[in-house]
């Protein structure tokens, strides 16, 4: 909400202007997913795994961003604001909803290393690894000079294969594999067999 206010954008969003990039997983998302409108499905919220209670908020029109974290002493003025509550718990549940932004959060106009268009890339692209063979959706494909590769084919896996099908044979076409036409005959799909 504080997001919204710096950068001049009524949240929660119904549209696509706000991109979030979160320090962390976890429930913080769930909250800044409901209170901006940002959802993993519709492309504006990613993480950028941290392990920080913080979020970058992108105004994607305007090419303003904001970095938004939590103040250090947070935890104990919400104490002082909860008037007795409880447990700790409970103190901080009260506390932050009382507490103002200026003293509950820190706020810090920040620039993107990567530029905004990179980073969102193109909705609808798609490409196909040179080695592994499977798609590749919204730019993220790297252009080598001799092949176009996956990230992971790469070099920039975030696993390792346990079999030796590197590289693995092109997938038969979907016209050649009796089975998915017979599948798709059956659900009055045949014209489409063959297309990718
Ligand atoms: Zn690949």
């Amino acid at each position: 909400m504080l997001a919204g206010c710096l950068l001049d954008l009524d949240l929660p969003q119904t549209d696509k202007r706000l991109l979030t990039i979160a320090e962390t997983d976890g429930c913080l998302l769930d909250g800044i997913s409901a209170a901006t409108g940002c959802q993993v499905g519709r492309r504006t919220l990613r993480i950028e795994d941290y392990g920080k209670v913080a979020a970058t908020f992108v105004h994607i029109h305007q090419e303003q961003a904001v970095r938004i974290w939590p103040s250090r002493a947070c935890r104990e003025l919400a104490q002082h604001y909860a008037g007795g509550a409880p447990s700790q718990w409970e103190a901080q549940l009260i506390g932050y909803q009382r507490l103002p932004a200026e003293l509950l959060l820190c706020w810090s106009p920040v620039s993107l290393v990567t530029p905004l268009a990179a980073l969102i890339g193109q909705a609808g692209s798609r490409a196909r690894c040179a080695r592994c063979h499977e798609e590749i959706l919204n730019q993220r494909e790297v252009v080598q000079p001799d092949a176009v590769l996956c990230r992971a084919c790469a070099g920039q896996a975030y696993y390792t294969r346990l079999t030796a099908d590197d590289p693995r044979p092109p997938e038969p076409e979907v016209a050649a594999c009796p089975e998915l036409v017979a599948l798709w005959e059956g659900f009055g799909l045949a014209s489409r067999s063959g297309q990718d």
